[in-house]
């Protein structure tokens, strides 16, 4: 196939930007570039275009994705998700590249795989190139295999880095939260907040361990995460001397090269961090906002006062806005979580006797969140689709029918739809809705699976 057809259906098929550069060439091997600086939200990759196939690559050098390329279509051979998980479709694997196909394991398709991927990246890197392309350089199987491992070990079971990228630097300054909400897998695990010397400790590792494996091209990773359930709760914790500031501070120190730092805040403790004798103030927020800190992940999960209260999430409408206006108004970019179905077709408020009258239903629900948003103006609104996990509360509600759970997953797109059509945000530019947040919750991570 020509550049010219297969740079048209990569583009078509929508699964890559409208934007790609092309920053190089040898040999029948095209390289092109996805995003104009490294600052962009898109996520910047690599794409590597072969007769038949594109591979990507993220700009830390991992294997992204191989796709097949036909002249109207994409088939996916392999491609990973935001947690480093790789998908492999045995039957869409392209030939000559991989030996002994049926009996191979997975992992040994993979690694031939990435091997092959990374043949061609040296091919092309050995051509013409210009901008960033002089920089191209890709990770082998054994380095994308370690930064799995070391990733996977640098955080718990159950905590979720959301927004996690092949960008994102994230340091542990504490583990579990242990509060009461019904449907959330930190509630499981006590609240420990880690001291200084701890989160110094997990800072070395993390740079040592990152800089053995992407040397200079961790330098890319421009987008740094405090790891804990919520960093203002550090500052009311006394078994700790490590405060919200102090890891700010100390994430700027290790890593001067980020550019956003964030991390969870809830809105109690928004709040009593910024309470005063005669009300909220900003200060403490906005002095944080000054050490380094620009982005705050807000779980509201539902501003539906009743439905809140059976999530066990006792925070009225009123006080999730005071907490996010003064996120906002200390600049910090509010990013808020909403639920998705987790109220089902609606549900019985708590402690009530399951009569008509006690029904609040799923548009009720979608209408005040929607009007939460619409007062709130957050910089992104996140929607997490509602996620049957093990072992947690919710399931109580919903087995004993205070919670009528959706019985088809159209349900929750339909609620989805309901919610947005309701959304009116100020913000222009790229669309402020997000419908992927559930994809960070914790899973079983594996580096292969094969479909
Ligand atoms: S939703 Fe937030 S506050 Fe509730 S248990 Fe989970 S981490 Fe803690």
């Amino acid at each position: 196939m020509s550049d010219l057809t297969i740079k048209k259906a990569i583009q078509l098929s929508g699964r890559f930007p409208s934007t790609l550069s092309k920053i190089g060439f040898n040999n029948g091997r095209n390289l092109y570039f996805s995003a104009e600086n490294l600052g962009e939200e898109e996520e910047p990759e690599f794409v590597l275009t072969t007769n038949d196939l594109a591979i990507t690559f993220a700009v830390t050098g991992d294997m992204t994705g191989m796709y097949r390329v036909n002249p109207d279509s994409i088939e996916t051979v392999v491609s990973q998700d935001p947690q480093h998980t790789y998908t492999l479709k045995r039957k869409s694997l392209p030939l000559g590249c991989v030996a002994d196909q049926a009996n191979a394991t997975p992992e040994q398709l993979l690694e031939q795989l990435v091997g092959f991927a990374y043949d061609e990246a040296k091919t092309v890197s050995e051509g013409e190139l210009k901008g960033i392309g002089k920089d191209f350089s890709v990770l082998t199987y054994e380095a994308i295999v370690a930064r799995f491992l070391l990733l996977k070990s640098l955080q718990s079971s159950t905590d979720i880095i959301p927004d996690q990228t092949h960008r994102t630097i994230f340091v542990k300054a504490g583990d579990g939260c242990g509060k009461a909400c019904t449907f959330c897998p930190e509630s499981t695990v006590p609240f420990k907040p880690y001291t200084i010397d701890q989160f110094i400790a997990e800072l070395e590792r993390t740079e040592e361990a990152m800089g053995n494996i992407l040397g200079d091209k961790m330098r890319r990773m421009n987008e740094g995460f405090i790891n804990i359930s919520d960093v203002l709760r550090l500052d009311q914790d006394k078994r700790t001397d490590l405060t919200a500031a102090k890891a700010v501070e100390l994430m700027r120190e290790y890593f001067p090269w980020l550019e956003k730092i964030g991390s969870f805040v809830s809105s109690e403790s928004a709040l009593a961090y910024s309470r005063t004798g005669r009300g909220y103030t900003r200060e403490n927020l906005s002095r944080l906002w000054e050490t380094g800190l620009n982005r705050l992940y807000l779980g509201v999960e539902t501003a539906h006062d009743e439905g809140s209260r059976l999530l066990g999430k006792n925070i009225s409408y009123d006080q999730k806005l005071e907490a996010a206006r003064l996120v906002q108004a200390a600049n910090i970019k509010l990013k808020a979580i909403f639920q998705v179905g987790i109220l089902g077709q609606g549900f019985y408020r708590k402690n009530t006797p399951r009569t008509r009258e006690n029904f609040v239903t799923w548009e009720q629900v979608a209408e005040r969140n929607a009007d939460w948003v619409n007062a709130a103006q957050p910089y992104r609104v996140y929607e997490s689709i509602h996620q049957e996990l093990p072992g947690l509360a919710i399931s109580d509600d919903r087995e004993t029918l205070r919670i009528i759970p959706y019985a088809f997953p159209g349900q929750y797109e339909r609620e989805s739809q309901f919610f947005r059509s309701q959304i009116r945000l100020m913000r222009r530019g790229k669309d402020p809705i997000e419908n992927g947040y559930h994809i960070y919750l914790p899973k079983e991570r594996a580096i292969v699976i094969a479909a």
